[in-house]
């Protein structure tokens, strides 16, 4: 059996999260901060903070960011339905706009239309989604997001050491926080890092990170920081605000630790796989992604279009090859078109999602195996046309 994407767990990985078990403390002990620190020189921003789940972390994000039953947030169609539902979780109200054909992330010309499209002042943020790996330039959404008084929180679960060369030709990491508020990631097995469940908030700024730590749990303050407003003695807490019990155990960061020094090399494994993928679809009818210049694709997904996709993914799976559709446009599910329907309103996501298949992708796809996904996918276009 051949899945589109697998986590790879080593001894080293379990002899990790053994130590922790053995250890005095399962949740709320030292890996945590470990794991934090680890995670946020990985990214190159200044604060990580570690949460139950990527959906856990946009939550806490919206939260933190202070979205209300007033607040109206702008994201992309083409995503898992969490990054919209962040904002339903707090009562916000969600708006789509198209992609881009090429990037299939947020197209930023029909974000500026869309806000122009409404009075001044009715939105408040942007959800750009780093979709399949693929750094959104978020230098050109800041500046978007100055004009008309947003925030940003960058979806990047997709794109853990991903890159785009900003505009003075530096390095900008997805979800770094030098142009979004927030950035949130996912260690659910599927993507780069696997903790089982897990998530991570990044941020540069000082004031949502405490913010953050409160609403991880609890909207509890601690002794020792200064915010009590009153101290009975050593025992005491003081719960400021309602929060959540959004916590990571210490033995998913063990793992996420160990994980993580291994990203690197991963990372460059995905690349090696996407450079044999393009060269083998190069010239035929499967539709492959055409880069924009001067990125480094994280790809979490390796994703073509073809004009049958649905014959192409029940062939494969009858031969054991488990492709997977990314993602079902979130306007077209039912909770969302009940809210508003956009049917037809964003074609460009619908003619995606009409073609679009996700082939196996993970840094233990042997070559062979590789080779016999282009073969199975090569012969089935052919016969197609
Ligand atoms: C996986 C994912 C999430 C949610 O992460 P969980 O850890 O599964 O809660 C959110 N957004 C995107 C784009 C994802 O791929």
């Amino acid at each position: 059996m051949i899945p589109y994407g697998k986590q790879h767990i080593t001894q080293e990985d379990i002899d990790a999260v053994v130590q922790v078990l053995q250890s005095d403390f399962l949740t709320q002990g030292p890996k945590i901060a470990e794991f934090e620190n680890a995670f946020a020189a990985y990214i190159g921003c200044k604060y990580a903070v570690a949460v139950a789940n990527g959906t856990a972390a946009l939550h806490l994000s919206a939260l933190a960011l202070g979205v209300n039953s007033s607040t109206n947030v702008i994201t992309t169609p083409i995503t898992f339905c969490a990054s919209a539902n962040c904002i339903r979780y707090c009562g916000g109200n969600v708006f789509f706009a198209d992609i881009d054909a090429a990037t299939l992330t947020l197209d930023i010309n029909k974000v500026e239309e869309l806000i122009l499209s409404k009075p001044a002042g009715f939105f408040s943020g942007i959800i750009p989604v780093d979709f399949a790996g693929l750094p959104v330039n978020m230098e050109a959404f800041k500046v978007l997001a100055d004009k008309y008084g947003l925030w940003i929180l960058e979806d990047a679960c997709h794109a853990p050491g991903g890159y785009f060369i900003d505009s003075k030709g530096e390095k900008q990491q997805a979800g770094n926080g030098n142009f979004a508020e927030l950035a949130i990631f996912s260690f659910h097995p599927v993507k780069h890092i696997a903790t089982g469940e897990g998530g991570m908030i990044t941020t540069n700024d000082d004031k949502l990170y405490h913010k953050l730590l409160q609403l991880r749990s609890h909207g509890m303050v601690y002794q020792g920081n200064d915010k009590l407003i009153e101290n009975h003695g050593g025992w005491y807490m003081e719960m400021q605000e309602l929060g959540f019990n959004y916590r990571l155990s210490d033995i998913q960061a063990a793992l996420g630790i160990s994980q993580l020094t291994k990203a690197g090399e991963r990372l460059r494994r995905r690349n090696e796989i996407a450079a044999i993928y393009n060269k083998a679809f190069e010239g035929t009818n499967v539709e492959i992604l055409s880069l924009p210049a001067n990125i480094y694709h994280a790809y979490h997904l390796y994703i073509i279009q073809v004009s049958d996709r649905k014959k192409l993914y029940d062939e494969l799976r009858k031969n054991k090859i488990f492709a997977q559709v990314h993602y079902v446009p979130v306007h077209l599910m039912p909770y969302y078109k009940n809210i508003d329907d956009y049917t037809g309103k964003l074609p460009r996501a619908e003619n995606y999602y009409a073609k679009c298949l996700s082939i196996p992708m993970y840094p233990t796809l042997s070559n062979d195996e590789q080779e016999f996904v282009i073969n199975m996918i090569k012969s089935h276009s052919k016969s197609e046309v």
